[in-house]
Order: structure tokens, then C-alpha cells, then sequence
């Protein structure tokens, strides 16, 4: 069976991972504060907070920025439902605008149309790893005075050309970058998230809500001489990060740029074998763009059905998943008011395939696929 994914973990994630086990400290400590300091060096973003996994982190972002009843958050609904749950869990409104249908993010075009007067936030999803078109988004929202939170789950080790120059994603170029270490992402803790912030008040907001509202950390008076009473000065949450899984992440993480070099190769040889299959639509950098290929996202030409194709490949022994989700036809969001157009983001749920891709697969495997794939696209020709 060749797997839609496979995390990249080796004896020295193990051996990091024991390390902590045998040091008397599990929890959120050295690790977790050694994690957000080469996190946030990798990025170049003055500041990082590491948490449970990046759906927490997205609710610290909206929470921090006090976003609540009565606002709206301007976002896809194109994205894990992760996106829109939040915001509802906040007490706001997601707003869903469609996507463009070359980069699966955002269709910035349509971002003026979605905003009122409530609009607080816009959540723009770096989905696949490709990044959104932040250099058209960002002046738009500052013009309106919207927050910009950056939903780059999947886009650790991605880079977006900025003012003539190529810069990682969670500089951040919003206000907040909130990033995904499941091990579905590029790099993994198993589960996992982290947020990064240009802010120094907005980073110590989530270092106090991720903690409880605890005015000073257990890591704090861990090793003070003496005796420190803690309050409790903001309602909070639990959404701390284990030391057992920074020290995983800290690996991961020197690992990063040759992870993302071995996907590149993937994709390449994606691009070789499929490139001139007529009706398939691969994906394609735009050139201000360039992703880490967590996702490799092929559009199926309009006569097939998705789920025969992936069925077919399933008893071939190649595992595939459908395109993205589109939240709005969950039933969480069923009586939701839809404002918005949404048909290429329901067009690109239904048409696209996702193909496996991770740093390990091996050349042979590959041609398998694209074998498979061609031969299944010629059986219905
Ligand atoms: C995976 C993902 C999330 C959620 O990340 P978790 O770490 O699993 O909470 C949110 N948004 C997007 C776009 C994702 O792909």
C-alpha cells in the first residue's frame, strides 16, 4: 500500500523524546521555550508561542484580538473545518468567500464585497502550503482596519515573495501566523501548533491564555529562591505544548529544509510524468509563490467521477484523498446564512484528487501512481 502521507520521525526524534522523558521535566518548560526560539529565528518573527495544536492556536489568535459576539471573520470555507469552528466558537460569524481555483486560497477579487462594518478579522488559509496572495489581501484590510491572521497550518517552510524578496511564512505578514504539527503537516509533535507575531502585547496575551490567565508560569517559580503566589488575571485555557513534543519539534525542525527540498523533488516528477495528460490539471506556483508540497492537489477532467477514480487507485494499492473540504456543507453550518458565491471552492472539493506525497517515497512508487492514474484516465477516454 503506498500511503497518502507519512511523518518523517527517526531514532533522533526518539532519543529527544527520551531525553525528556528521563529529566524529571514533561510538561511545558525548557523544551517548549527552546522550540519557539528556533521557530521563530526559522521564520523571522520577533516572537512565537507554542500550543496544543493550530486549531487552539487560531482560537488564542481570534481571543487575543478580542473577537467574540457580533463580529465577523471574513475566511474560506475551503479549508479543514478547523478554519470556521473556531471563529464560531469565539461567538462570531464566519464569512465564507470563494477561492481562487489556480492556488485553492483566498479569491482576494472578492474580499472587498464580503466586508461590513462588523468585520473584525480575515482569516487567509496558506492551503496546501501554497501561499495566499498576501500582497494583494494586506493593503485591503489595513485600509479597512481588519486583523489579518495567517491560518498556515500546512505551510511550515513555504516562502512568499514580499518587496522583492523571498520571505518564510509566519514572519508573519498578517498581524498572527497560527501553524499545524500534526503529523498530516510537513513537520510533526504528533499534535502540535504554534503561533507567531510581529506583537510583543499580542504574544504575551497568548502566553497568558494558552497558561490559564497565570500571572506567573509553575517553570517560573520551578526556580525561584523564593516563594511566589500566583494569580489567575484573564479567564484562560489549557492549550500548553509538552516538553515531550518540543524536543520532537526541535528535531523536526533542523530537518525542515530538507524535508521541504525532497518534497520539492516529488512534485517535480508529478509535473514529469502528468504534465502533458490531457484534461488534468496540476498544480502551479504563481511566481511571487513557493510551497512546501504538503498537499499535491490534481484537478480531474470534468467527465470522471472522483470517487470511482479514487476507489479504482484504492485497489491498485495507492491511497488518495478528495480535494478540500468545503465547510459550508457540514452540518454544523447548514443553516448558516451564506452570503457568498461559493461554486469554485464546491468545484474544487469535487473535481480534485490529492496524490500521496512525503519526503520517503520512493521513485518506484511514484511512477506506480502516475501509472495507475494515466491508465485510469485512458479506461474511460
Ligand atoms: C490541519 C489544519 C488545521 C488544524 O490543525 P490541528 O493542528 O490539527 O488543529 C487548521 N487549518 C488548516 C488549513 C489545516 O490544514
Amino acid at each position: 500500500m503506498i500511503p497518502i502521507a507519512v511523518p518523517l520521525l527517526t531514532d533522533e526524534e526518539a532519543d529527544a523524546a527520551r531525553a525528556v522523558v528521563l529529566s524529571g521535566w514533561v510538561s511545558q518548560g525548557p523544551q517548549v521555550a527552546a522550540f519557539e526560539r528556533e521557530f521563530a529565528a526559522l521564520v523571522g518573527a520577533p516572537h512565537a508561542c507554542a500550543v496544543s495544536n493550530c486549531t487552539t492556536a487560531l482560537q488564542l489568535a481570534l481571543a487575543a484580538l478580542d473577537i467574540g459576539t457580533g463580529d465577523e471573520v471574513i475566511t474560506v470555507s475551503h479549508s479543514f473545518i478547523a478554519t470556521a469552528n473556531v471563529i464560531r466558537h469565539q461567538g462570531a460569524t464566519p464569512v465564507f468567500v470563494d477561492i481562487d481555483p489556480e492556488t485553492y486560497n483566498l479569491d482576494c477579487t472578492r474580499l472587498v464585497e464580503a466586508i461590513t462594518e462588523r468585520t473584525r478579522a480575515i482569516i487567509a488559509v496558506h492551503q496546501m502550503g501554497m501561499p495566499c496572495d498576501m500582497a494583494a489581501l494586506l493593503p485591503i484590510a489595513r485600509r479597512h482596519g481588519i486583523a489579518v491572521i495567517e491560518d498556515a497550518a500546512c505551510a511550515a517552510g513555504s516562502q512568499i515573495r514580499m518587496n522583492g524578496a523571498w520571505e518564510p511564512i509566519g514572519k508573519p505578514h498578517g498581524d498572527i501566523a497560527c501553524f499545524s504539527f500534526h503529523p498530516r503537516k510537513v513537520i510533526t509533535t504528533g499534535e502540535g501548533g504554534m503561533l507567531t507575531t510581529a506583537n510583543a502585547e499580542l504574544d504575551r496575551k497568548f502566553k497568558l491564555l494558552r497558561q490559564h490567565g497565570m500571572s506567573v508560569p509553575d517553570t517560573v517559580r520551578h526556580n525561584s529562591s523564593s516563594v511566589i503566589f500566583e494569580k489567575y488575571v484573564v479567564l484562560g485555557y489549557n492549550y500548553r505544548m509538552t516538553d515531550i513534543q518540543a524536543a520532537i519539534g526541535r528535531k523536526q525542525l533542523e530537518r525542515l529544509s530538507e524535508l521541504i527540498a525532497r518534497r520539492r523533488a516529488v512534485a517535480a516528477r508529478y509535473v514529469e510524468q502528468l504534465g502533458n495528460v490531457e484534461g488534468l490539471r496540476l498544480p502551479g506556483e504563481p511566481h511571487w509563490a513557493r510551497s512546501n508540497w504538503q498537499s499535491y492537489c490534481i484537478r480531474l477532467p470534468e467527465r470522471f467521477d472522483q470517487r470511482t477514480v479514487m476507489q479504482n487507485l484504492l485497489e491498485k494499492g495507492i491511497a488518495t484523498r478528495r480535494g478540500i473540504m468545503c465547510s459550508h456543507r457540514e452540518i454544523p453550518y447548514e443553516r448558516a446564512n451564506q452570503r457568498h458565491d461559493l461554486r469554485q471552492s464546491e468545484i474544487a472539493q469535487d473535481r480534485s484528487l490529492l496524490l500521496p506525497v512525503f519526503p520517503q517515497i520512493r521513485e518506484e512508487d511514484q511512477l506506480h501512481v502516475t501509472n495507475c492514474l494515466k491508465a485510469e484516465l485512458n479506461r474511460i477516454r
